[in-house]
């Protein structure tokens, strides 16, 4: 994000949140003028790259958090409107707390906060569905040592 005043490149977010409709604000400061300014950033239009543990980067998804979610949730007492309202916020948060790349890991992290809320067996189910989609998503082994706080 190019700075208005002295057309510097980098800046960083001071401030953001998702408003209706998909839109980012940020808050942003210029790392070489220190002039602070403000944008207004459609999702579709900054797209998160996710960072996975080998060092590559996938566009992010939230279909694949929504696809892991259900596997979790699978027979669970859990309705479908709960499981998109997690995606949401965890889509929204990852908006307002990454600018352009976020760590699978930080992703992982949330998708168990949320389960570890709602849902016992869901959460302690979500590390091995994902086994599964560790070409896609490898935060498994990051979250070992949450799981290991949560003995089956
Ligand atoms: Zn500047």
């Amino acid at each position: 994000m190019m700075c208005p005043f002295c057309k510097h490149d980098e800046t960083k977010v001071i401030d953001s949140r998702t408003s209706q409709d998909y839109v980012i604000r940020r808050r942003r400061e210029c790392l070489r003028c220190e002039r602070r300014y403000t944008t207004y950033e459609k999702i579709e239009e900054s797209p998160l790259k996710v960072i996975k543990k080998d060092g590559t980067r996938i566009p992010f998804d939230r279909e694949k958090i929504k696809a892991g979610l259900e596997k979790a949730c699978y027979k669970r007492p859990i309705s479908a409107e709960i499981i998109e309202s997690i995606v949401a916020e965890i889509e929204s948060d990852l908006y307002e707390n990454f600018d352009r790349e976020v760590p699978s890991r930080d992703i992982g992290e949330r998708v168990m906060e949320a389960l570890r809320a709602i849902d016992h067996v869901a959460f302690v189910r979500f590390a091995s569905v994902y086994r599964e989609f560790k070409d896609v998503n490898d935060f498994v082994e990051e979250l070992q040592p949450i799981l290991r706080e949560f003995p089956r």
